[in-house]
């Protein structure tokens, strides 16, 4: 067994290949979730029948001379807010207690299409309104690196599915930040797409104007090989982008010297994390060495990110999550006097309180009197943020910085909710403006004796991905940051 393949694209090479099975790699991942989980949680549960199911399929087909496809046997565990046909689908919400979803996501279908394994829901803050994965109805999720620190969030539980080393990718989805940010603080590779590459068909909205699926992998070279396959437009999302996504060349040599990357100063931060900074001056020293030319610029609507962030979020949630009532999903209050009574009970009894404030704040800024102050004040902020992106990717091709001001934080230690919105500081103004962006591990931070993973970011203009991973990809070929494990024997406890 220990000479099974690791990554996502030696996995389905070998099982294409028919040096390795499906259910060999599947069971591999069973094993290692079985060990661990207990101490980590990144599962709210594993399908392991409809998974074996599935690598069965795949094990026939090559058996039978057919090609499975691209991601042949790759096990991928799925954030617990993607529908997936047949299976329960809970958001991390007590409100959607029950629910089984009747049909397939968009990115879920291609996933099965390409022969993928699906193993295993994810936990994730409630509704993906968080950092942490605390706002999660059925409990936390450890890091792997550190079982007293939070995973990040809202797609803790992927991440650290990825980092404890149970699955070799995962989807996530990244509103403000959930796929880049649990990337960072979990030391793997999280890539969100641009505004339309995916499709969002089948992901529940929480702001569908900044929402999109991605994949979580060690390499960006596996995330990468889980973009083709989910890119794509899809009629049943009439905001999917119809050009197809550039490919990106696993076998070019890591040369960067026909790049531009602009390093924006503000994410350079005094009141970073020092290791975060380091970060970014190493990160810069790597794609200097492979080439690319690297310039200093401004992006001074960093600032405004999570002020606008914050207004748009809450505003697109209180009406999406209306659907929520009692009566059409999941659960409903009994014994009630009237319908107002059951929208109600219904709501207080299933909502967690990150999403209630969400709601509150969101119903609050489209309420008549407030709309132009709040909403369509931060409408204009946010025509400034994509501006000033535009304007810089007329001078550069990509913009390296910072995912977050910090690592990973303690388990229960954020109480105050700006805090925790500060996280995000980063990674918000690219889901406003709908570019694209990477997070990839560099290197670790010694907080009070612990190691802890820290990330920097890669940003790209719209339907840019591909330039984003190909960058990516030369940076990991000559680093090895990306490869670092979390402590060994710390899964086991
Ligand atoms: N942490 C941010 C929030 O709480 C981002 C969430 C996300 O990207 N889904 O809204």
């Amino acid at each position: 067994m220990s000479t099974l393949p690791e990554s996502v694209l030696e996995i389905a090479a070998e099982i294409r290949a028919g040096q390795c099975t499906a259910a060999q790699v599947l069971e591999r991942s069973l094993d290692r979730i079985d060990a661990a989980d207990a101490s980590i949680g990144a599962f709210e549960d594993t399908r392991a029948d409809t998974a074996r199911s599935m690598a069965a399929t795949v094990d026939e087909q090559v058996a039978a001379g057919h090609d499975p496809g691209p991601l042949a046997g790759v096990p991928i565990a799925i954030k617990d807010c993607i529908a997936v046909k047949g299976e329960p689908m809970t958001c991390g919400s007590r409100i959607l207690d029950g629910y089984v979803s009747p049909f397939d996501a968009a990115a879920i279908e291609r996933l099965r299409q390409a022969g993928a394994v699906l193993l295993g829901r994810t936990r994730c803050d409630e509704f993906a309104m968080g950092s942490s994965t605390e706002h999660c109805a059925s409990g936390t999720v450890s890091n792997p690196w550190s079982h007293d620190h939070v995973p990040g969030g809202s797609s803790g539980g992927s991440a650290a599915a990825v980092a404890a080393g149970f699955v070799p990718a995962a989807l996530g989805t990244d509103t403000g930040g959930s796929i880049r940010q649990p990337a960072a603080l979990c030391g793997i590779t999280g890539f969100k797409p641009s505004q339309g590459r995916v499709p969002r068909w089948g992901q529940v909205s929480f702001a569908p104007s900044m929402d999109q699926i991605g994949p979580f992998a060690r390499t960006s070279a596996d995330c990468a090989a889980i973009m083709q396959v989910i890119a794509g437009e899809d009629a049943r999302d009439t905001t999917s982008a119809a050009a197809t996504m550039g490919s990106v060349d696993l076998d070019a040599p890591a040369d960067l010297s026909h790049l531009r990357i602009g390093v924006p100063q503000e994410h350079l931060d005094e009141g970073n994390h020092p290791a975060v900074n380091d970060g970014i001056e190493r990160a810069c020293d790597a794609a200097r060495s492979l080439g690319a030319t690297i310039v200093p610029v401004r992006l001074e609507t960093t600032d405004l990110g999570i002020a606008c962030y914050y207004v748009l979020g809450p505003a697109e949630a209180s009406s999406n999550l209306a659907r929520f009532d009692g009566v059409r999903y999941g659960r409903r209050a009994d014994d009630v006097a009237s319908l107002d009574e059951l929208y109600e009970r219904s709501r207080t009894e299933g909502l967690g309180a990150e999403a209630r404030r969400r709601i509150v704040l969101g119903t609050w800024v489209l309420s008549a009197g407030y709309y132009d102050a709040y909403y369509n004040r931060a409408l204009k902020v946010r025509r400034l943020i994509h501006d000033e992106y535009a304007a810089r990717f007329s001078e550069v091709d990509l913009l390296l910085g910072a995912t977050t001001p910090a690592p990973a934080f303690k388990l229960g230690s954020m109480s105050d909710p700006m805090s925790m919105y500060l996280c995000d500081r980063y990674t918000v103004t690219a889901n406003i403006a709908g570019i694209c962006g990477c997070s990839i591990p560099f290197g670790t931070a010694d907080v009070d004796g612990t190691s802890l993973p820290v990330g920097v970011q890669l940003l790209g203009p719209l339907l840019g991905d591909h330039v984003v991973l190909q960058c990516a990809h030369a940076l990991q070929q000559t680093t090895d940051h990306h490869l670092q494990r979390p402590p060994a024997g710390l899964n086991q406890n």
